[in-house]
């Protein structure tokens, strides 16, 4: 199978056999690059990767991180991409001659990693990616949740303050608006300006500066015991908790997968959140949840995108 994961910045095409990465090519995306030209550049990639390695493919999956119908192959709408209605599948499919399935990057990653990684048996599986934003996906009763237009699993847009802090998305108070990591970015230098005296190894480890302020540096500095950078870690994993909670109250998961760079590199995040989740969700929505970090990291999109083509074939008639 090949396995495509198209985001923003860049596109990774790879070579998949399960969850093995046989071989894989990166190319840069972009505003900058119209979709015709991402796509011959994909197609050339598959092709090279294809003759290099004297593989058979039987398909191809992509994940596209934009709001994507899998139904008709389109990627309504992309924001770093700046696509609008772009038929990915159909585009893909007649450049490689070969059957393409399409999803959303993290519907992907979600489904990688109930194939192949962390939530492997676990068919009421919901997993959270928290990176700059905050996505997830949906597996009950072992099938990718993709609603009515193909956009379920929008959790990091999931509202946790009626009146809180300004999303990306231009609504207020969405979980991503706390615990995303351009939020984290946001929550520090608030911390930094209103609390200069006990924020000055936050600045030393930014460089002085309050732009090189990041989630990173928050994680850098909790983890060496700063005060203030454990106090801020300690409300954005009350924060995220609290989004724990109303994913086990609306779904009832057996598994919550946790992975991403927030997630990855922030001391305790995990565990005091899903404390929390356990004490603020219902008794019965978290009495036989467990919580797992993600296993497959960056490659969870490329390998989940080649399973969900797999998967599409099989089912095709
Ligand atoms: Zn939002």
């Amino acid at each position: 199978m090949i396995g495509i994961d198209i985001g923003g910045s860049n596109a990774r095409v790879a070579l998949v056999d399960g969850a093995r990465i046989v071989a894989a090519r990166q190319l840069e995306t972009g505003r900058q690059r119209s979709p015709d030209d991402i796509c011959t550049a994909i197609a050339d990639a598959a092709h090279s990767l294809v003759e290099e390695n004297t593989a058979r493919v039987a398909g191809a999956g992509v994940g596209v991180a934009g709001q994507v119908d899998p139904t008709n192959g389109l990627v309504h709408y992309a924001p770093n991409l700046d696509w609008h209605d772009v038929p990915i599948r159909d585009r893909l499919s007649h450049a490689l001659d070969l059957p393409v399935a399409v999803l959303n990057d993290v519907q992907a990653a979600a489904f990688g990693e109930y194939r192949y990684g962390a939530a492997r048996g676990a068919d009421d599986t919901v997993a959270l990616f928290v990176g700059t934003g905050v996505g997830g996906g949906i597996i009950m009763g072992g099938e990718l949740m993709r609603g009515c237009n193909g956009s379920a699993g929008e959790i990091g847009h999931i509202p946790i303050e009626l009146s809180g802090a300004e999303c990306r998305c231009g609504r207020h108070g969405c979980l991503e608006a706390y615990v995303g990591g351009w939020a984290i970015a946001r929550r520090v230098r608030e911390a930094v300006d209103a609390r200069p005296g006990e924020a000055a190894f936050l600045k030393e480890l930014a460089g002085g500066s309050a732009d090189t302020l990041s989630a990173e540096i928050l994680a850098q500095a909790a983890t060496t015991g700063d005060p203030l950078a454990l106090e801020i870690v300690g409300e954005i994993a009350y924060l995220l908790g609290v989004g724990l909670a109303a994913i086990a109250n609306a779904f009832n998961p057996c598994l919550i997968v946790l992975g991403g760079a927030v997630i990855e590199g922030t001391p305790k995040l995990m565990e005091v959140a899903e404390d929390v989740a356990r004490k603020r969700a219902l008794p019965g929505a978290v009495r036989s949840l467990r919580v797992r970090r993600a296993e497959l990291n960056s490659f969870a999109g490329t390998i989940g995108a080649a399973a969900w083509a797999r998967h599409s074939l099989e089912r095709s008639p």
